[in-house]
């Protein structure tokens, strides 16, 4: 075991992070004690921390079980960019890299393995592994994505079932299941299948705070406002369409704007498609257009903005796909537009559906869609309410919260509506009765001489819109009904018949005109929007000298962080969150040099609070005392850490008492044995602040200089305050 102060500094330490997600302390102290767990967590919730952390403080390999390469490898280069050692194991690789990385695993140079199930479970795999159980120890297993090994689930690997097997072969090491997938039955699935012992079950909420839901009538103008919400989103985005030609077709009408946009879909060959994808990943466009099967592999964290432009197909996969916005936890939008013609679209497709009983099922999935969107109540209640939580309502981070819909009595409408429904004998569908109400010429008005009707033209004062959202509100409040025969013929029910009596009153919720703008955007926002962008860019520059995404350099929140508070020291740099030890020293002064340019370019002065500044300035540690910082906090002794920088003892001694002196972490328990420190305490409290020699005179022979320097280092800082 690796000995940190507390679970926070190992964090910090090794992630940059200041503070656990919800759950993530509690499985990871779970973990460290050893036992099995199975994690249920939505996506963004942090769940790869808690395996990771627990392989940092765990002595032996942790095996992480991964289904998808792109996956294993995008976690990878995440774990190296924070100089953790971790490597993968799967079909991309020739036998000599393979070789070679086996053998570093062997050398117990490697914290985390990810690999394939296939090859976990391969006749030559399982002897290397017991190779590597028997010379350091296999500390854990993690299975990722662990839905997989349910048939329930949404994408079921029979691989996964064998997974089991790892049980028997090695009955010590404890199993740790992971998945965002929230069914009950799933759940029990995964316990059963992978033969989990007791384990500890964490259920995190599904609820996503960070996400804004929204719901907008695909009207004509629905492509400006697509224009408009990619012009305002800074950041990435998915646009999911429900037909290789809607994607193409909206991908081209965004060129011929001016976005930068490429597409997604089953049509495109392999090569094609990978390259769009990396290109979205690693930033080089912002917008992808795409069919649902674009997102399942890929684990970019900042995306802005999900656009559903056609309805999807029911609530849990709005849930997922919406859900890849914002996985790290930063404002996203998630916007889904709907329309009377795409619900026709999917009955026409339901009803060509051979099984009844998929038939039914479909359906009723697709009422639970049109439920959501035509709801008024908080959107986060309807959709936690599919997963079986509740939800109080008033998230104030969805539409409906935040713009209620005004509610109007319709009830005249509403009359001329059923009416009008009576008149035509109950033989048509909405659009028809629109048009006898709204005087339209067509020819089937005509042939059925429905312009002769009392009810012709008497609802000319109010759009075809207007009276279609009327149509559809009377549907859901039940007031009227419409056959499932493929026609959508509008009936009537006693109901209907009260309202044209005039003895029930009809309300319906009119959407007002939305606003654009998301959570937070102050006027401190803008301002340090400028040197966002330079940090962007920066970022990027970086992230392609390594070919990897930008987020695995520092992700959004961290830069957000650095435009606001400016940092102009490295140790001011250190504290943002997200800055880990490795990542401070690979990046800490390229981004602070940009930070100090757009100052000086800005004329802002370097010290705007002289004794703030000066005291950063005097206690901000220099790289090289950083250096020892890092190897003291990893458990190095002085003369460990002399040896490893090539640097004398008593050199290192300097960097941890200015390091203690510049309030940094240094354990003096680590160098000083705590009998030593309570008598030359004790010295220093009769002699006072002096130099070392009558100090040590006091002391004798044991004790050393560098002891009482240490010593006398804490002793003044205390007296100090
Ligand atoms: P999941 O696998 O549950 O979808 P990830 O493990 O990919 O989620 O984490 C989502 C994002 O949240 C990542 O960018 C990760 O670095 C970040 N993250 C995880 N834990 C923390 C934390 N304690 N503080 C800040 N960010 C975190
Ligand atoms: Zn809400």
């Amino acid at each position: 075991m690796l000995q940190y102060p507390n679970l926070e500094q190992a964090l910090k330490y090794n992630f940059g992070y200041d503070q656990f997600r919800p759950g993530q302390r509690q499985i990871i102290e779970d973990a460290l004690e050893n036992r099995d767990l199975l994690v249920v967590m939505p996506t963004g919730g942090g769940k790869s921390l808690c395996f990771q952390l627990p392989a940092l403080i765990k002595s032996g390999l942790t095996v992480v079980v991964s289904p998808l390469i792109a996956l294993m490898q995008d976690q990878v280069e995440s774990l190296r960019n924070n100089n953790i050692s971790a490597t993968f194991l799967n079909s991309s690789l020739n036998p000599h890299k393979v070789r070679s990385r086996e053998e570093a695993i062997r050398n117990g140079k490697v914290r985390l393995l990810y690999v394939a199930p296939e090859r976990l479970l391969s006749e030559r795999f399982l002897p290397f592994l017991d190779l590597v159980h028997h010379q350091i120890g296999i500390s854990t297993f993690a299975i990722d994505e662990a839905h997989c090994v349910s048939e329930w689930g949404h994408d079921f690997r029979p691989e996964y079932r064998q997974l089991k097997s790892l049980r028997k072969r090695y009955p010590d090491v404890p199993t740790i299941a992971l998945t965002a997938t929230a069914t009950d039955r799933v759940r029990g699935d995964i316990i059963q299948q992978l033969g989990l012992k007791q384990p500890s079950i964490h259920l995190a909420s599904f609820n996503r705070q960070n996400l804004y839901y929204e719901v907008r009538p695909k009207t004509k103008s629905a492509y400006a406002e697509i224009l408009e919400l990619i012009r305002e989103t800074d950041g990435s985005t998915i646009i999911y369409c429900l037909t290789r030609k809607k994607v193409d077709e909206l991908t081209f009408k965004l060129q011929n704007d001016k976005v930068v946009a490429l597409s997604y879909h089953a049509g495109l060959s392999d090569e094609e498609r990978s390259k769009n994808q990396t290109r979205f990943i690693r930033d080089d466009v912002r917008v992808i257009v795409a069919t649902i099967a674009f997102g399942m592999g890929i684990n970019k964290p900042d995306v802005r903005l999900v656009v559903h432009f056609d309805l999807p197909r029911n609530l849990e996969s709005y849930y997922q796909e919406s859900g890849r916005a914002g996985r790290d936890s930063e404002p996203s939008r998630c916007t889904m537009f709907f329309s009377f013609s795409d619900i026709k679209t999917i009955e026409w497709s339901i009803n060509q559906k051979a099984d009844p009983q998929e038939q039914l099922i479909a359906k009723q999935q697709l009422r639970q869609v049109i439920d959501y969107a035509e709801g008024t109540d908080c959107r986060r209640t309807i959709q936690l309410g599919y997963f079986g939580e509740r939800f109080p309502g008033n998230c104030d981070n969805c539409d409906n919260c935040r713009y209620p819909k005004p509610v109007q009595d319709w009830t005249i409408e509403a009359m001329k509506f059923l009416s009008c429904v009576a008149r035509c004998k109950e033989r048509f569908g909405m659009l028809h009765i629109i048009e006898v109400l709204r005087g339209a010429k067509s020819q089937r008005v005509i042939q059925n001489k429905h312009d002769k009707l009392s009810t012709y033209g008497i609802g000319k004062d109010k759009s075809l819109d207007e009276w279609r959202m009327l149509g559809r509100s009377l549907l859901h409040q039940g007031l009227l009904e419409q056959t499932n025969d493929g026609y959508s013929v509008l009936k009537l029910n006693a109901l209907s018949w009260e309202v044209m009596k005039r003895q029930r009153t009809v309300s319906i919720a009119v959407p007002v005109v939305q606003k654009l703008s998301l959570v937070g955007g102050s006027d401190k926002a803008v301002e340090a929007e400028l040197l966002l962008q330079k940090l962007r860019s920066l970022r990027k520059q970086l992230a392609d000298e390594q070919s990897v995404p930008p987020y695995v350099v520092f992700q959004d929140s961290t830069l957000k962080l650095m435009a606001q508070e400016q940092p102009q020291s490295l140790a001011d740099f250190a504290k943002l969150s997200g800055v880990g030890s490795h990542k401070l020293a690979q990046y800490g002064e390229k981004f602070l040099a940009e930070i100090t340019a757009y100052r000086q370019e800005k004329g802002i002065p370097a010290q705007p609070n002289y004794s703030k500044d000066f005291l950063a300035y005097n206690n901000s540690p220099n790289d090289s005392e950083l250096v020892t910082l890092r190897l003291h906090q990893e458990g190095l002794s002085i003369a460990e850490i002399a040896h490893k920088r090539n640097l004398s003892p008593s050199t290192i001694l300097t960097h941890l008492s200015k390091l203690m002196a510049k309030n940094q972490p240094v354990d003096i328990n680590q160098l000083v044995p705590l009998e030593h420190q309570q008598k030359i305490w004790q010295v220093l409290e009769i002699l006072g602040d002096i130099s070392l020699t009558p100090v040590k005179e006091q002391l004798g022979e044991n004790y050393t200089f560098d002891e009482i320097r240490l010593v006398r280092e804490k002793w003044r800082r205390e007296k100090c305050h």
